[in-house]
């Protein structure tokens, strides 16, 4: 029997959250914030630390700051006034203590506390004025209650609105609900299994969500390698399918001329450099050869690898294709839409420009036009790829700095026309472990250099006790006429604080520079009004653009000169230069300051400093990653890249190898997955989530 949608016995894990008890609409939509949206993602939730509790009779010194499990009797409520803690007194065996609460509804108490009555409680003994107490005591039972306190309880990392209690408790009961079914089968071959004393994938979660001792939380430990084994291995079943369908297929190629390509070249006013020459050529052999192009275009901010993607997409126009180029941000959509369609100008190539944004009419005609083939390029945001975009002869698609852009994305592109030749376009510097996390294998072309007329943007690192000096030498420059940015930190906790952040700021810029005309530019702003404020800070009219990171990817001002970064210890480096790189593209000479707040240690200015003597965006990534160790080396968590929940990519990456080899080897000896083999890797891409991939098998 073949798998083709998920067996009936997996329903439970994937059905609805609320049907566990305890779990209320509330606390589903907290627990969507930690990515559990199903029972199942409880159990790829990764603890991280153990609680224990002891079980004690009486409340002593010995037992003081542990956490205790103790029967008591209530004796006595004592209700203060307003802003007082209430106290409900009990005793154990022997003594009295108490029992306090801060804001406590008294209803709640006394219905929960009734005197004289025996109950089981747990939490933190500690002492005050010489009484012992426990504050909010985490259990509360009667003692007749069959349900034990643990006296070991798995820690988790939460998010607010969810109790370490209720996740623990959640997760117990998520394990019961593994069937049987499940249990019965192994998907890892038997020699791995063996050579590394892993155990099944039941077990294996079990033992992880309740350790039986520290070596159990270790990365390392026999259950963790095998449950990062089934996260890796299925994704890269995931991507061994991709690639052979890719290199199975093979696409009637034309001849590419370069004519179009060459015109444009002419037109610009500057040379290419040999790096763009270099991948441009190799973009050209790609799309000469059969397989379709899967290739990754790297090069630091402002080495020009959007030009290296116009070329690569009049090369399929040439031939009558069509192209799509993807954007991370409307407005990066519209710059590279408006520079293309100057560049092109008389060149005969249509280009529309297609985003989220655009008004009804007006997208009615522009998906005609695509599906009549009638515009060739056509530049826009994911909403490119959307299901009512349907292209007339889609051939490239060309994704500028995204990295969302994984495998699920490369899928729906598979399915809009199957053979599409991809260039991934990205000016994060990516490890060669994460690129195949992330993609499998591909092609890689590196810009390794910078157009000559660049200059050195001189970088300053001070404090924010020095914003007033700083403040009145950004006036004397913008009354001379240059324009600068300043970004503002997006702090994410409260809501709308970064309007609050740049709210303030702008006032002070307004008192500090009354002439000059600064404007404010955020994420939430509605699209026209972010394209008008660009517009004319682009033609000059605005002087200072007080703005948070959405500035970070794209927009080209060569006349802006200055760049100020507020609160940039809360940047990561990589992304600080890339902001940098948002100035130094015109003639003038161009200056980053980085503000940081009073409070940083040595090491955060140390950080900085890499900054101030670095240019190169690779070299400061690497830097980063020495600096602060594994974790989240270059700030991927914020750039996108999947993070796996059972894998840590800096510690399993010999288990990636492995899972890599294998899923290549699996699926070269069984492409479609078939026999009792292929059920077997189907149900684990059913219980990782990743069935989607089973849409590239033909069914047969
Ligand atoms: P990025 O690689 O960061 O996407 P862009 O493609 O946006 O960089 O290029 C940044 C700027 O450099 C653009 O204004 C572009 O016109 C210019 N540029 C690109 N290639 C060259 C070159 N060979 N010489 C001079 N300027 C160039
Ligand atoms: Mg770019």
């Amino acid at each position: 029997m073949k798998l083709v949608s998920r067996p009936e016995y997996l329903f439970a894990l994937f059905g609805n959250l609320t049907k566990l008890e305890g779990v209320g609409r509330r606390t589903t939509t907290h627990l969507t914030k930690i990515r559990i949206s199903k029972p199942i993602d409880f159990l790829y939730s990764m603890p991280i630390g153990m609680k224990r509790r002891k079980l004690v009779k009486v409340v002593n010194d010995e037992n003081l700051n542990d956490n205790i499990i103790i029967k008591v009797i209530v004796r006595k409520h004592i209700f203060k006034r307003f802003r007082f803690p209430s106290v409900i007194e009990v005793t154990d065996t022997v003594s009295k203590f108490n029992l306090v609460f801060f804001n406590a509804k008294r209803e709640w108490l006394v219905a929960n506390f009734p005197i004289n009555k025996d109950l089981v409680i747990s939490g933190k003994l500690e002492r005050f004025n010489n009484v012992f107490q426990i504050i909010h005591p985490e259990y509360i039972q009667g003692s007749n209650q069959t349900m034990a306190i643990p006296t070991e309880e798995t820690l988790y990392s939460l998010t607010r609105g969810v109790s370490q209690k209720l996740f623990f408790r959640s997760v117990q009961k998520v394990l019961k609900m593994i069937p049987k079914e499940v249990n019965d089968i192994e998907w890892i071959k038997s020699n791995r299994i063996s050579s590394n004393g892993w155990k099944g994938y039941k077990e294996s979660l079990e033992r992880v969500h309740n350790p039986q001792s520290d070596d159990d939380f270790s990365l390392n430990s026999p259950f963790r390698l095998r449950l990062a084994y089934d996260d890796l291995f299925s994704h890269q079943v995931c991507l061994a399918l991709a690639r052979k369908k890719v290199r199975d297929s093979s696409k009637n190629r034309k001849p590419i001329l370069g004519q179009l390509s060459q015109k444009l070249v002419k037109k610009l006013p500057f040379e290419l450099t040999k790096a763009q020459v270099r991948c441009i050529g190799e973009v050209k052999t790609d799309l000469s050869n059969p397989p379709p192009m899967f290739r990754l275009l790297q090069g630091d901010v402002g080495s020009g690898k959007t030009l290296v993607a116009f070329v690569s997409m009049l090369f399929i126009t040439e031939n009558e294709g069509q192209c799509a180029l993807m954007a991370p941000t409307d407005l990066l959509a519209q710059q590279h839409h408006r520079n293309l369609t100057k560049l092109i100008k008389d060149i005969g190539v249509k280009t529309a420009i297609l985003t989220g944004k655009i008004k009804p009419k007006v997208r009615e005609q522009r998906l005609e036009e695509i599906r009549t083939g009638s515009v060739q390029i056509i530049i826009g945001t994911h909403a490119l790829f959307q299901k009512d975009v349907q292209f007339k002869n889609l051939q490239l698609a060309v994704i500028d700095e995204q990295h969302r852009f994984g495998v699920k994305q490369r899928f729906d592109l598979i399915k809009k026309g199957d053979l599409i030749d991809i260039l991934v376009m990205t000016a994060t510097p990516i490890p060669r472990t994460l690129q195949l996390s992330n993609y499998g294998d591909l092609d890689v072309s590196i810009i390794d250099q910078k157009p000559l007329n660049r200059k050195k943007i001189n970088t300053a690192v001070i404090s924010e006790s020095k914003t007033e000096p700083l403040l009145k030498r950004l006036r004397l420059a913008c009354e001379r006429g240059e324009q600068a940015y300043w970004v503002c930190p997006l702090i994410e906790e409260a809501e709308n604080s970064e309007l609050v952040a740049l709210e303030k700021r702008f006032k002070t810029l307004r008192k500090f520079c009354p002439n000059l005309n600064v404007k404010i530019l955020h994420g939430k702003m509605p699209e026209e009004e972010k394209n008008d404020i660009m517009q004319s800070f682009l033609n000059g009219m605005i002087d200072i653009l007080l703005a948070t990171t959405v500035i970070e990817v794209g927009i080209d001002v060569p006349n802006a000169s200055i760049m100020i970064i507020e609160g940039a210890e809360r940047f990561g480096l990589a992304q600080l230069h890339q902001l940098r790189g948002r100035v130094g593209r015109g003639d003038l000479h161009s200056s980053c300051t980085l503000v940081y707040s009073n409070h940083l240690s040595k090491a955060g200015k140390e950080r900085l400093e890499i900054l101030r003597n670095n240019s190169d965006g690779f070299h400061i990534a690497e830097e980063d990653l020495k600096m602060r160790g594994g974790g989240d080396p270059l700030g991927f968590q914020q750039s996108g890249i999947p993070k796996f929940r059972l894998a840590d990519l800096g510690c399993h990456s010999d288990i990636l190898s492995w899972a890599q080899e294998d899923a290549r080897a699996l699926i070269h000896r069984n492409p479609s997955l078939k026999d009792a083999e292929g059920y077997n890797i189907r149900l684990l891409l059913f219980l990782m989530g990743r069935e989607e991939s089973l849409s590239l098998i033909r069914s047969s």
